[in-house]
């Protein structure tokens, strides 16, 4: 992989730093952030916040429960400090202290011993997992339960009395997400979202949070053109609480990115905007392509947040690069999407490609020829070869001289460097650089 970023003028070097000791950061944040118990409120998200606030500034902001969001409302705050079924001798045979994934999320405090029979509605397993623990929810029913594995169900007592306790507060308390706002000259804005409301499991979404806060921290240092939004928040809820409180400031947005499962094993994969051709879209393809990346090209899914930030109101368009696409992969929403499946080299893998992506953004400047009734003569200006003949297109000394006449031709002060770069097949970096330098010469201006 190469030419990276080479429009914030650093060349391939802050990414090679990256590799040499970024991997080992990134590998530090991903084993301190795994065993916190995350959910959709509650200290975990407040904790893991401060967390990744050490990797960048952004602002941590709370919504009470109760408030109204369009259709939805904030629910209580909860938080759990202890969980576990124990046997008759006292044996804790499940317990939260070893994986937070054992716990329904939001399940209500209970403390009661109870026959096998009664107890098993209150438990889940995946038969054709038997040695993973599956993922369980109830946000918005009032209800306890355990995820346990396939193997422990089968070893229980069936004539057995159990005692479960569920050591959890739910009461009113709030929403707890984050921002992180990058103000650009350029006038176009960005949506970077992801979401961290997952216990303990590794690409989703550990992962994309991790990710979030290093893309933060990047685009930060390197000061780009446009405007990115960076929203952490949980999901669903967190995203539509978001979207309610900053409803006029996102109908500017021009198209973003959900970080999502970016750290598994397999290759990368592509998840489009609903307009499937957006320049978005088209950025992606552009990318991987000159990276010279395989990857897998998935339909539009009305998948995570896209739901909301892609609803008829905003209609943002929102495409995510995985590797290792949630729903896909066979640890998806198990205990088995852990720190052995996932690793910090795969997301830096990610991290290289989405900062390449916001390169090519970054690039995607418009020009206008002041020379506007024909090409400008290059000759007295010592940009053409001084032997003139009919092999131009073939004779790599003349490249820069094509591409100086591309440019010339379709800088009409709409057509765009990305535009340009599609219809001559000249990299966006180097027509970028030639650019300028026709800009010094004041044959191009420079529009946006
Ligand atoms: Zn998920």
């Amino acid at each position: 992989m190469g030419n990276y970023l080479k429009s914030f003028g650093l060349g391939n070097d802050y990414l090679e730093i990256a590799d040499s000791k970024f991997i080992e950061e990134v590998d530090s944040y991903l084993k301190r952030l795994f065993p916190i118990c995350r959910s959709i409120t509650g200290n975990g998200v407040r904790q893991s916040l401060e967390i990744l606030q050490e990797i960048a500034d952004f602002d941590i902001k709370e919504i009470p429960s109760g408030t109204k969001c369009y259709d939805w409302t904030i629910p209580d705050e909860w938080n759990i400090l202890d969980a576990y079924i124990k046997d008759a001798s006292g044996k804790r045979i499940v317990d939260f202290r070893n994986c937070n994934v054992h716990v329904v999320s939001y399940s209500i405090p209970v403390e009661k011993k109870l026959s096998f029979s009664k107890l098993k509605e209150h438990l889940y397993t995946l038969s054709e997992m038997p040695k993973a623990i599956g993922y369980k929810t109830s946000y918005y029913n009032l209800d306890w339960g355990f995820c346990l594995t396939h193997e422990q169900l089968e070893s229980m007592d069936r004539s057995e009395e159990y005692y479960v306790k569920i050591d959890s507060t739910l009461e009113p308390g709030s929403l707890t997400y984050g921002e992180g706002y990058i103000e650009g000259t350029s006038g176009e804005e960005y949506l970077i979202s992801s979401y961290c409301c997952h216990p303990s499991m590794g690409n989703d979404n550990l992962s994309g949070i991790v990710l979030w806060a290093f893309l933060l921290r990047a685009l930060k240092h390197l000061k780009p053109r446009h405007s990115y939004r960076f929203v952490l928040a949980p999901e669903t809820i967190g995203a539509i609480a978001y979207i309610s409180k900053n409803q006029e400031a996102l109908k500017r947005v021009k198209g973003g990115f959900i970080l999502t499962t970016v750290a598994g094993p397999g290759e990368f994969g592509y998840s489009p905007t609903f307009l499937k051709d957006h320049f978005i879209d088209k950025v992606v393809k552009k990318t991987f392509d000159e990276l010279d990346i395989n990857y897998k090209k998935y339909p539009f899914q009305i998948g995570s947040d896209e739901r909301h930030y892609s609803a008829p109101g905003l209609r943002i368009p929102i495409g995510t690069i995985t590797k290792d696409k949630y729903y896909e992969y066979d640890y998806y929403h198990t205990s088995l999407d852990n720190m052995d499946y996932i690793n910090a080299a795969n997301l830096v893998e990610t991290y290289k490609v989405y900062l390449s992506i916001f390169d090519r953004m970054e690039e995607n400047v418009i020009f206008n020829s002041l020379c506007r009734y024909c090409e400008p003569n290059l000759g007295k200006r010592g940009l053409y070869p001084k032997v003139g003949g009919p092999s131009r297109a073939k004779n790599p000394a003349l490249i820069e001289t094509n591409m100086i006449c591309g440019l010339m031709f379709y800088c009409d002060g709409k057509t765009s460097l990305f535009e340009i770069s599609e219809k001559t097949g000249f990299p966006m970096d180097q027509l970028l650089e030639t650019a300028l330098k026709l800009c010094q010469l004041n044959l191009l201006e420079k529009v946006f």
